[in-house]
């Protein structure tokens, strides 16, 4: 995540990062296979690349923007990555252009030797312990967060790398999943409240990390757990060693994660992305469904949520919009304007299959408003007699400061608009959300706590479960604003 550099981190809409990491130690062609994890994780990152080898005596390095298939695919780039160790790190920001030097993992060389890191989240004090650094005299090399963590071990007076690591962290407040890799030793680490997901696989005796486990099934390796919150696993050649060095926090994994952002086909903290999107969807039929003729995916995040609901009601499930999957995700153009070139281009309404229903639309959440207006239209000009909109979400309040890309409260329509004010300008005839409780009994809860919910859902609730330092602490985000220049 790169550090946001404005006076107000509200005010900022650019470079916010989702990640995907992945390690693997003691397997043969280990960047190959890494770059294999990462082309599974493309969807936590999409506009840059890196993968860091240990070869037994060098560190080798290779990083740029783009998707993975197109970084990894020639034979020149793989054959200067060989090894059996290896992390890699798939970045997703809002604009177009990365800085070379923000492309992960880290490398830095320390007393101790070399050290690769891949960093999935985002710290919420990472201005604050930046704006100390550079006054002990750190020369920061890039703006992104995780550098403070690559500092704040330098400095450590820790003997070994593992507690120099532990030590940095112990200073970081934020959410993270962290791959590192130094010359014998793979690390993986999940925030105290563990908000973003890590697990650990095996392939014959070698050991992987990844963000999720489709990363694992494409390498054929088997899924051993998750990396616990507050966990820092250590694998050497003697194998795996647990570590639980922080003061137990309750459990904060982040529910975005189930509605939209890993892939249908992993399994997070025991339970399947697929499995809980219809149940969710199920949820939101039994809340909310009124009299139509079919359910009809908003694809691809809308589908699994749509069968569930079109299981519930018995009525026909129907792919009345064809999605075109040669274009990114709309949602991350930089301006309004190729937003909606982007929708257009994105998907298309079926005219023989929607032409005089009653639809039912169903998609997983409504940030800005955008592809739902553009969807509508669409569905409309096909000649649905009604559209009714059904959110497998609650409305979607708050931003989030944790890693997953939303953008200021602003734009975010449900915000600024009631739910009939939203349903007014997104054009349809009914609209309705998952309710807190619905969204809760559908991942197995009887409802929400409201004390301690057991998930964090800042961008549904606002109740951030990890201190937003740097957004509490105006005066010093504002003496930083001078980082503006180093992009
Ligand atoms: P919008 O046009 O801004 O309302 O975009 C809403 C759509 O973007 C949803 O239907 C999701 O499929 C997708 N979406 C939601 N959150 C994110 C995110 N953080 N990053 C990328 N796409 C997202």
């Amino acid at each position: 995540m790169t550090m946001r550099s404005t006076t107000h981190p509200f005010d900022d809409d650019h470079l916010h990062e989702e990640c995907g990491v992945f390690g693997v130690f003691g397997y043969g062609e280990a960047a190959a296979l890494t770059a294999l994890g990462l082309h599974a994780l493309q969807h936590r990152g999409q506009e840059a690349a890196g993968i860091v080898t240990y070869d037994g005596e060098h560190f080798r390095e290779h990083r740029a923007p783009g998707h993975v298939g197109e970084i990894f695919s020639s034979e020149a780039v793989m054959q200067r990555l060989p090894g059996h160790s290896a992390i890699g790190h798939n970045r997703y920001s809002t604009t177009g252009e990365t800085a070379q030097r923000n492309i992960q993992p880290l490398f830095a060389d320390f007393e101790f030797g070399g050290l690769a890191l891949s960093h999935n989240g985002n710290l919420t004090n990472a201005n604050l312990l930046h704006h100390q650094l550079v006054k002990r005299g750190c020369l920061f090399q890039s703006t992104t967060d995780t550098e403070v963590i690559i500092h704040l071990i330098a400095i450590s007076e820790q003997a070994t790398v593992v507690d120099r690591l532990i030590d940095a962290l112990r200073q970081v407040v934020g959410a993270y999943s962290l791959a590192a890799m130094t010359s014998d030793t793979l690390i993986g680490v999940r925030d105290p409240m563990g908000v973003r997901p890590l697990v650990l696989g095996q392939l014959d005796d070698a050991y992987f990390l990844a963000s999720e486990t489709c990363a694992l099934d494409i390498i054929g390796a088997k899924f051993v757990r998750d990396v616990e919150p507050g966990e820092v696993v250590v694998i050497t050649k003697d194998g795996l060693t647990s570590l639980k060095p922080f003061a137990p926090k309750p459990s904060r994994f982040c529910v975005f994660e189930y509605i939209y952002f890993s892939r249908p086909d992993s399994v997070v903290e025991g339970t399947s992305v697929y499995e809980a999107r219809k149940r969710i969807g199920m949820e939101l039929a039994r809340e909310s469904h009124v009299s139509a003729d079919i359910i009809v995916p908003v694809p691809d995040s809308g589908v699994p949520s749509a069968m569930g609901y079109a299981n519930e009601t018995k009525l026909p499930y129907e792919m009345g919009i064809i999605r075109n999957h040669y274009v990114g995700r709309t949602f991350i153009e930089p301006s309004d304007h190729i937003r909606h070139l982007g929708v257009k281009l994105k998907h298309n309404a079926s005219k023989s299959v929607i032409d005089g229903k009653r639809v039912i639309l169903v998609d997983d959440s409504i940030v800005r408003g955008t592809t739902s207006v553009k969807i509508v239209e669409m569905v409309r000009l096909a000649g649905a007699k009604e559209v009714h909109m059904r959110i497998s979400s609650p409305p979607t309040t708050h931003s989030c400061f944790y890693g997953v890309d939303t953008p200021e409260r602003k734009d975010l329509l449900a915000a600024q608009q009631t739910i009939e004010e939203m349903a007014k300008t997104i054009g349809v005839d009914s609209l309705a959300f998952v309710s807190m409780d619905g969204l809760y009994r559908a991942m197995g809860y009887e409802k929400r706590n409201p004390g301690m919910p057991q998930y964090c859902d800042a961008c549904f609730s606002g109740e951030y479960p990890v201190p937003l330092i740097d957004q509490e602490d105006g005066q010093t985000t504002s003496q930083l604003s001078f980082l503006a220049n180093f992009r």
